[in-house]
């Protein structure tokens, strides 16, 4: 019974997030665009996010 009621609710996130999919702004470079992917950022934020991450990554190694 609750898992059906959590279920149901995330369906219906799924479908504002549908809804929301058209125009997006980018939180790094602002560019409007109609796919965001994690943190809100386009392609090439997120790419570059990573890169970071990367760095980050490897420093903290040695
Ligand atoms: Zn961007």
């Amino acid at each position: 019974m609750q898992l059906s009621t959590v279920t149901d609710l995330n369906e219906q996130d799924a479908e504002v997030n549908r809804a929301h999919d058209r125009k997006l702004s980018c939180k790094g470079c602002g560019r409007t665009t109609t796919h965001l992917f994690q943190y809100d950022l386009c392609r090439d934020c997120l790419n570059q996010t990573f890169r970071r991450l990367i760095k980050v990554i490897d420093s903290v190694r040695k």
